[in-house]
């Protein structure tokens, strides 16, 4: 069967800017804030999709990770990571 197989990977830090905008619990440049629930909302639509179609197509294995944290790997002292959230 053809299809259109995707593979996105994004791996990226946006750093926290004090006179940003919250989203998740960081403040982040409000350039790009306003865009984050937008990829959240279409990154959530594309993972039910293809959750449907696996169950449609039974052993395919389709899936997508989409996952952020609150990171501080970077914070002096160090301080640990805020476990993953699915998006
Ligand atoms: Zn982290």
């Amino acid at each position: 069967m053809a299809g259109l197989r995707f593979q996105i990977i994004m791996d990226g830090f946006i750093p926290e800017d004090p006179t940003g905008t919250l989203v998740a619990g960081i403040k982040i440049p409000k350039a790009v804030a306003s865009k984050i629930p937008a990829i959240r909302a279409e990154v959530q639509d594309i993972k039910v999709f293809i959750g449907n179609m696996n169950r449609t197509l039974g052993g395919e294995d389709l899936s997508l990770k989409a996952t952020y944290h609150q990171c501080f790997h970077d914070e002096i002292p160090s301080k640990p990571c805020e476990p993953e959230q699915e998006i």
